[in-house]
């Protein structure tokens, strides 16, 4: 049965974070951005508050919430600022989860209990210069070495590449299968950034996200004991596409928090501005805005939910996640819009968030699957010719009696 309210324990964590980001953040982030700044300590004031491993089970180093409340501190986050909901999608949805479902005993150890506790970040190295969309026509390689692995390849638009400590590394591992592209040709490893052979860059001139760090980094002859493979050799594409999913959950509850900000600074100002002797509350146009940013909130709001309860019962989300990103997205850079509209020529200077807003969001239109490439996954399943597999692997499914005291 779906419940639509929300229980004390994710209201105290809302809360929780909405103080953060009001205290630690919101003061400065006009300032970082400008100065495309990256504050690292944010960081290890979230992980003070659980945040970094807010859904990793208590024993693996996390808060042990469930995956609702994953969605929730997204929505929070993204609503301040999208480098912060960045970092969660990375660190939390594609990585720590992957290692959550995928990894061994030994692995969640050594990786994810260090990072759940935040002492560690972690991010995901999928993307290629060549390579993005069509995952397929990557070039990055492992070798075998006696009882190891010989890691090399570019990995381009990392999001945390040059912050990070832990990376998933996705190669091919059968170049017989890479020529025909045979995607169980592919495997996963992880990586560590003080391994020999690594190196690492921060990308500049970015549209938005300035205050975060997007970055590249490069394997040259990187040895890995076997132990840093993830899953069984060849499923590395099986676990990419299943981070994704989670990564594509984070990224529609941050932009649902995009359209609740939008919205919020639009109501703001609309109750303050005057013209002809009157606010400018009072006029259709503005209120029309006003009335499609609630709707899309609200929908985009109930889609994330629906993926998070999904996951909360260890069900596939994969078509509820890609329509929720989709939506979200798409309908986040338009509340954006339409809010510097709403404040005429202040929403076009950084007096105000809401151009900052617009110039953040559209990078996830772009990353975790484009636009184009949720229409038309959308459109096959629709028609038929997609279905939702059942994965070799899902998340664990989330127990409410592990369920923590956000106030504790
Ligand atoms: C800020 C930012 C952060 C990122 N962080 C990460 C990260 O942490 N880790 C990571 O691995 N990657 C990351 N990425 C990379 C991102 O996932 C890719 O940019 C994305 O997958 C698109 O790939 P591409 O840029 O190569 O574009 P392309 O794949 O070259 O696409 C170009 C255009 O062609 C269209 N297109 C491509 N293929 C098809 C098709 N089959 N059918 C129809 N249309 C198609 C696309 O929709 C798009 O409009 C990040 C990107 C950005 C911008």
């Amino acid at each position: 049965m779906i419940d639509f309210e929300l229980s004390e324990e994710h209201l105290a964590l809302e809360k929780t974070v909405r103080e953060f980001c009001a205290g630690e953040v919101a003061p400065f982030i006009k300032e970082w951005d400008e100065k495309a700044h990256f504050e690292r300590s944010v960081f290890d004031k979230m992980a003070d508050l659980g945040l970094m491993g807010v859904c990793i089970p208590e024993q693996y180093g996390g808060a042990g919430f469930d995956y609702v409340a994953l969605g929730l501190v997204c929505e929070e986050l993204e609503a301040c600022d999208t480098f912060l909901r960045v970092a969660m999608s990375v660190h939390v949805g594609l990585n720590s989860l992957s290692l959550l479902t995928w990894g061994t005993e030994e692995q969640k150890q050594k990786y994810l209990v260090p990072q759940a506790r935040g002492e560690k970040l972690a991010t995901f190295g999928l993307t290629e210069p060549n390579a993005g969309s069509d995952v397929i026509g990557m070039r990055s390689n492992a070798r075998r070495d006696g009882d190891g692995w010989i890691l090399n390849g570019e990995k381009m638009w990392i999001s945390l590449g040059d912050v990070a400590d832990h990376f998933l590394f996705f190669c091919w591992t059968d170049l017989e299968k890479q020529k025909a592209r045979d995607h169980s040709g592919m495997s996963c490893f992880i990586v560590e950034r003080t391994m020999e052979g690594f190196s690492s860059g921060t990308l500049h001139g970015k549209l938005g996200i300035k205050a975060g760090n997007t970055g590249y980094f490069s394997l040259q002859d990187v040895r890995v004991p076997k132990e840093n493979m993830l899953g069984e050799e060849g499923e590395g594409f099986k676990i990419a596409m299943f981070s994704l999913e989670n990564g594509r959950y984070t990224v529609a509850a941050g932009a649902t928090g995009v359209i609740r900000a939008a919205r919020d600074a639009s109501v703001s100002y609309a109750n303050t501005r005057e013209v002809q002797g009157q606010t400018i509350a009072n006029f259709q146009l503005v209120k029309q805005k006003i009335a499609d940013m609630e709707a899309d909130y609200e929908m985009t709001h109930l889609l994330w939910l629906k993926c998070g309860y999904l996951k909360n019962e260890g069900k596939s989300s994969a078509k509820a996640a890609s329509l929720a990103k989709w939506q979200a997205t798409i309908r986040s850079e338009k509340a954006a819009s339409m809010a510097i509209e709403v404040h005429g020529a202040n929403g076009y200077t950084n007096d105000y968030p809401v151009e900052r807003y617009l110039r953040n969001c559209k990078a996830a239109i772009i990353y975790e699957g484009t636009r184009d490439i949720h229409t038309l996954m959308q459109a096959d399943w629709a028609l038929g010719l997609k279905k939702e597999k059942q994965a070799r692997k899902s998340l664990p499914a989330y127990k409410s009696s592990e369920a923590k005291d956000a106030t504790a």
